[in-house]
């Protein structure tokens, strides 16, 4: 059993990766936006509070995330143990230090970050085609433009921090979907010798 963060701008390829590596080695996916978008989905109180911050292009709030991601651990014990794929999560430094001390608690610990590298403007060109195909609320340009100002500034310093523990495997995110994914493959399996 092992816990992966997958790592990266908005566009970076996280969620399509994740799909491969659900495939591959049967982890439990837990993803932030997934979870907070059905929220909004539903009607939820929470939804109402996450969908102002979305549509803004910022983070919620680390003490509401993290009740939010440790809500998700609590009510999927069993699936927990079979190893997750934290998707979107730590976005802060904040959270990253809720994660260890959640994971912890529970004698776990995160294994391995992978970061996927991508050049902001194909960022951009992947977030704006995602937005014609998906209509998502908050991939339009200037929340994009947003969204990466907001990535750069609270979420890419996590790059220093994970790799000062060791565990951060950056990756190539430009090429082809299973190219990437052999390449973060190979991570993996090092990281398990
Ligand atoms: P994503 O689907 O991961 O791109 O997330 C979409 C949006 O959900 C983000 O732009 C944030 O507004 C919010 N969000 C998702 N995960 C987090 C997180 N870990 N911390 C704060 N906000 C988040």
């Amino acid at each position: 059993m092992y816990n992966i963060v997958i790592f990266g701008a908005p566009g970076s390829g996280k969620g399509t990766q994740s799909e491969y590596l659900i495939k591959h080695y049967g982890l439990f996916h837990i993803s932030t936006g997934d979870v907070l978008r059905d929220h909004i989905k539903r009607g939820t109180e929470l939804g109402k509070i996450a969908s102002g911050y979305i549509n803004d292009g910022k983070l919620i709030p680390d003490d509401l995330m993290i009740s939010i991601l440790e809500k998700v651990l609590d009510e999927n014990p069993e699936k927990e143990k079979q190893g997750v794929i934290f998707d979107g999560f730590p976005r802060t430094t904040e959270q990253a230090k809720a994660l260890k001390e959640m994971l912890a608690r529970r004698g776990s610990k995160v294994d391995i970050v992978i970061g996927l590298d991508v050049p902001e403007s194909e960022l951009i060109d992947r977030l704006i085609k995602r937005g014609k195909e998906s209509g998502r609320s908050d991939d339009n340009l200037e929340t994009i433009k947003k969204r990466l100002d907001v990535y750069h500034s609270q979420t890419s310093p996590l790059r220093d921090h994970y790799v000062a523990e060791g565990i951060y495997a950056a990756i190539n995110g430009l090429g082809s979907i299973e190219g990437i994914f052999e390449d973060i493959k190979k991570a993996i399996d090092n990281c398990r010798k």
